[in-house]
């Protein structure tokens, strides 16, 4: 079924594990990471980024991946990454996108939340969620999704008390945050600023956001979920996989296209489950009491109302 972020990301961030986004910018990925939700039994958020978009435009995209999110039998967010231009949000949105996150990370800070709290107005009139980033990710070198190599990656760690500030004055519903981590496959093993996921997650009540992935270990993920994350981005490792398992295929020049589209669709879901079984989001999907998201003090609140107005009503049936 198709759902936005918030339906998936407040039980994560509750129960502590993460659910990842996978962008799949052609169909093979889309097939392989719906099979990997759907065999494990967990939500899933897809989509794809603006800077992807050469390699499959945003209009194309959802004519599959919208079909596919209502047709799964897991919650399926359909998200769209980084946006960078308010035209392509907008897009997404009237293409019935359930998520987009505009990336205005590298404009100033008060341009940011200016953007981003009327971007965030819109998407929720759509019923939409809607992600903001607040210092900045870069990129590794050669990565995919950009080409901002930045020579101290420090200097743009997230701040957690602008990062309170940033969540209440534009009203997202998810927050990515930069705490060591960068697109696109690491040259060096990264280091991670553990002590400041935790005193983000503690300032901040929306659920946080890992970009950059790709190269971490599973050491890295099982703490940064422990933590404070509660979604996980991953590209770089599935779109790897694919190719690695075309080109183990393609053992001669009479291999076809379609000799390759099984293989490369089965490597997406290995590589999708692994993750998946590592942010601990399998056995998931589905297991949502009705008021989940609602705190204990919310329900105890709902409770008297039904209460009061069931009292009215039989007093005056009396
Ligand atoms: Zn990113």
């Amino acid at each position: 079924m198709l759902v936005n972020m918030n339906e998936v990301l407040l039980p994560a961030k509750r129960d502590q594990y993460a659910v990842g986004l996978f962008n799949a910018v052609n169909l093979e990925l889309a097939r392989g990471i719906i099979n990997a939700a759907e065999t494990m039994q967990s939500p899933v958020i897809m989509g794809t980024a603006e800077v992807l978009l050469p390699y499959g435009p945003l209009e194309e995209v959802s004519y599959y991946l919208i079909p596919m999110a209502k047709k799964a039998r897991v919650p399926v967010v359909i998200h769209l990454d980084h946006g960078l231009n308010y035209d392509t949000c907008i897009r997404a949105l009237k293409l019935g996108f359930s998520s987009v996150m505009y990336d205005c990370s590298i404009d100033p800070y008060e341009e940011n939340i200016r953007k981003v709290k009327e971007m965030a107005d819109i998407a929720h009139s759509y019923g939409a969620t809607i992600e903001g980033e607040l210092g900045h990710v870069g990129d590794n070198e050669g990565s995919a999704e950009g080409s901002s190599c930045l020579t101290d990656p420090s200097q743009y760690y997230t701040d957690p008390e602008r990062a309170r500030d940033y969540v209440k004055r534009t009203g997202v519903d998810a927050l990515a945050i930069a705490v060591g981590n960068a697109h696109g496959a690491y040259k060096l093993p990264p280091k991670l600023d553990f002590k400041r996921i935790r005193t983000i997650a503690r300032t901040v009540d929306v659920p946080l956001v890992l970009h950059g992935g790709s190269g971490l270990t599973d050491q890295d993920f099982k703490q940064a979920i422990r933590e404070g994350i509660s979604k996980v981005n991953i590209f770089t490792d599935i779109n790897v996989a694919a190719v690695k398992a075309e080109l183990e295929k393609f053992t001669d020049m009479n291999k076809g296209i379609i000799d390759l589209i099984p293989a490369a669709v089965e490597a997406v879901k290995q590589e999708s489950i692994k993750k998946i079984q590592l942010f601990g989001s399998d056995g998931r999907a589905g297991r949502e009491p009705a008021f989940g998201s609602l705190s204990a003090s919310d329900l105890e609140k709902l409770t008297q109302l039904v209460a009061a107005e069931v009292a009215k009503y039989l007093k005056g049936n009396s």
